[in-house]
């Protein structure tokens, strides 16, 4: 492990919250969103303070120097996933908006009545209820892949659900709820198999490193800036070129258009035909620097700090009795996540009593209902690490866990 602490370049973590003097704080919502290094904060005030200007069309120097570190900042990110071309990069608010756009732009110009949709039962609702709402306005059938009892895909089963009608499969990469690593390449082959096309949510998958566009196969992969040490509000869908090409704007207005008359419009190919309006300029040139800085700590680096505190939390909570962790029990199948349940104190207490602590988790469904009804659960508390995290987090959240313990037996 390299000697280099990456625990200071995040400033929030030296921090104590709470009331009078606080606590140190131990920030387990990694998953929810990932802290900001100085590198993206400095980067963002730098733009505001500095280089502010609206992009496109400038004829001044602020505004082509905004435009330069806008289009530098999408090739930062383009080269990062591998995608074949910077313009596969269509800059969105975030997950959320990217598999929308797919929803409406994509399946909702093309499906038919009966045409089929495969999802998971792990999904988050944000790759849910899009598909929901297009079911309704379009008459599309949703197929539900369930999962194990451990929290994973069994591939048979996945197969089970397509058929010729079989228009689309729309999976998550990890799960946000267990910390599953799905086995994403297979799924879309057996996607391709059928003919469907595929939308890989990364929300998830790209805050480990995971994301590979050229390697995975699919046809759209959604992923969001905050999970990735970067900003709120921006995001980016990948898609195939010449899929997005295909596609009618998801919304109109300024900078999608090729010419606009009072007769029609015409618009412009992939990004810009899907980012209309003034974009989060600032918000693209921080996932930039996230993305820079990430490559400066080195993706390896990264797993091997985050393995190491995983193996070390899933031990010690193991030797607690009454603790049921949910998910893959070998932790090699899973990303820095532990979900679960105590049999004396319900999610909520334990996240409240951690929370008096200066620990920070999260407690309730994690915008994954289907996956807890499957559980016959309301919700579980769920500790995410990232590569900032250490065994001491580790330390003081047992120390936590046995403060629950002695208040709820
Ligand atoms: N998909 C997964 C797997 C997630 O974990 C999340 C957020 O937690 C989302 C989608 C939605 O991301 P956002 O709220 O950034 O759009």
């Amino acid at each position: 492990m390299s000697d280099r602490d990456p625990r200071s370049d995040f400033p929030i973590l030296a921090r104590r919250v709470g009331s009078g003097e606080g606590k140190p704080l131990v920030y387990l919502d990694n998953a929810a969103t990932t802290q900001k290094p100085i590198h993206v904060i400095e980067t963002v005030d730098r733009f505001y303070r500095q280089e502010n200007a609206n992009i496109h069309r400038g004829v001044h120097y602020l505004s082509m120097n905004a435009t330069d570190a806008y289009d530098r900042a999408r090739e930062r990110i383009a080269e990062t996933i591998g995608a074949a071309h910077p313009a596969e990069v269509v800059f969105v608010r975030g997950t959320t908006e990217a598999i929308n756009l797919v929803a409406s732009s994509f399946a909702g110009d093309r499906f038919q009545p009966g045409d089929e949709i495969v999802i998971t039962r792990m999904e988050h609702h944000a790759n849910i209820v899009p598909w929901q709402l297009l079911a309704q306005k379009l008459g599309v059938v949703l197929k539900w892949a369930p999962v194990t009892d451990s929290g994973e895909i069994d591939l048979d089963a996945f197969r089970a659900c397509f058929s010729e009608e079989t228009k689309l499969a729309a999976f998550t990469q990890v799960s946000n709820a267990l910390g599953t690593i799905n086995p994403a390449k297979e799924m879309v082959a057996i996607a391709r198999e059928f003919g469907a096309h595929v939308l890989v949510d990364g929300a998830q998958g790209v805050a480990h490193g995971m994301v590979n566009v050229a390697d995975l196969g699919a046809d759209f992969y959604a992923f969001s800036g905050h999970k990735v040490v970067g900003p709120d509000g921006i995001g980016v869908l990948w898609g195939r070129r010449e899929l997005l090409d295909s596609m009618p704007p998801y919304q109109g207005g300024g900078d999608m258009i090729a010419r606009v008359s009072v007769e029609k419009t015409t618009f412009r190919d992939s990004p810009e035909r899907f980012e209309a309006g003034t974009p989060n300029i600032s918000g693209a040139i921080g996932l930039g620097a996230a993305f820079d800085y990430l490559a400066g700590l080195g993706w390896d680096e990264i797993r091997r700090r985050e393995q190491d505190v995983l193996d070390y939390a899933t031990e010690r909570l193991g030797e607690i009795e009454g603790i049921r962790i949910l998910g893959p029990a070998d932790t090699r199948g899973k990303v820095a996540v532990i979900s679960f349940t105590m049999d004396s104190a319900h999610p909520h207490d334990i996240g409240t009593i951690l929370d008096t602590e200066g620990i920070a988790i999260r407690a309730g469904h994690h915008c994954a209902q289907p996956l807890m009804d499957f559980y016959q659960i309301a919700g579980t508390a769920r500790a995410s690490f990232a590569f900032y995290n250490n065994r001491d987090d580790v330390d003081r959240l047992m120390d936590g866990i046995a403060k629950v313990k002695k208040f709820f037996g």
